[in-house]
């Protein structure tokens, strides 16, 4: 997969994008991983990519020239997402949907952000980490990369990892342990050296259900409630305390 990313730190990004996993999936070759510089394409001797607003009010805006002229440079791969606070939200379905992509791109904002007319005219679509305003898109950026990057086939060492996390069937993840079997009196679950591995697998999936009721109830609505095998399930390991009422009948 090829991801393209314009900004004025390419330092930033092609930092994280030679470390860890994404490092090594860039260096086995299925990631590649191409991060331009937008003051590249600037035109004065300061390189000045950015300029005050029409209509006054504080901060500046990255001017449409360096930014068209970056882009259209290169020919990225399309979309061609801007990074921004009014974009859709990223969310692992998102991921796994540009996962399926053979590239796209990534525009990172600065200052107050980009003149319109680049958003208008030259992306294709806006992407949001999540509510809150970061002073760039280059970390946004780099929390795509990652959550697209290891969705996509080769780059995970195991391949079956991605399958069971955090969103991938509507439920947050169960808890994990190492060893010490007892680190300061707080001892491992039996049941996980049990070798028992149907019933770790049962518990896994009740203590996900159960972390899920307590922490993302607007998760277990989407999945349609608690049905009569979770309620079972839970039972099983007493975790069935104060279970939001049943909505399948009686
Ligand atoms: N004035 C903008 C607003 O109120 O929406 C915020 C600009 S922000 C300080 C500068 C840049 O950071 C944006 O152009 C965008 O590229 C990036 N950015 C900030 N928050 C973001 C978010 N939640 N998701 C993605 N990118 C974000």
């Amino acid at each position: 997969m090829r991801i393209d990313v314009f900004t004025i730190f390419p330092d930033m990004v092609e930092h994280f994008a030679g470390q860890s996993l994404v490092g090594r999936a860039r260096g086995a070759g299925a990631l590649d991983i191409r991060v331009h510089d937008l003051r590249s394409c600037a035109t004065d001797p300061h390189r000045s990519v950015d300029d005050a607003p029409f209509g006054g009010g504080a901060g500046m805006v990255l001017m449409p020239e360096p930014v068209f002229a970056a882009v259209e440079a290169v020919d990225p791969p399309r979309p061609l997402l801007y990074l921004s606070p009014a974009g859709r939200r990223l969310d692992q379905g998102v991921a796994g949907e540009l996962a399926g992509l053979p590239g796209f791109s990534l525009l990172c904002g600065r200052y107050e952000g980009v003149d319109e007319r680049i958003r208008d005219h030259l992306c294709d679509g806006e992407l949001s980490i999540g509510d809150v305003v970061l002073a760039g898109g280059e970390v946004a950026a780099m929390v795509v990369i990652e959550a697209v990057g290891r969705l996509v086939p080769g780059v995970m060492g195991n391949a079956t990892s991605a399958e069971d996390e955090s969103f991938s069937d509507g439920l947050l993840e169960y808890p994990h342990y190492t060893r010490p079997a007892d680190f300061r009196g707080w001892v491992v679950p039996d049941v996980l050296r049990s070798g028992d591995h149907a019933r770790i697998a049962r518990w896994r999936r009740a203590q996900a259900l159960r972390r899920t009721i307590d922490r993302r109830p607007d998760l277990v609505e989407i999945r349609g409630g608690i049905g009569p095998d979770d309620r079972k399930l839970l039972a099983e390991f007493a975790l069935d305390a104060d279970l939001p009422p049943r909505t399948d009948g009686p």
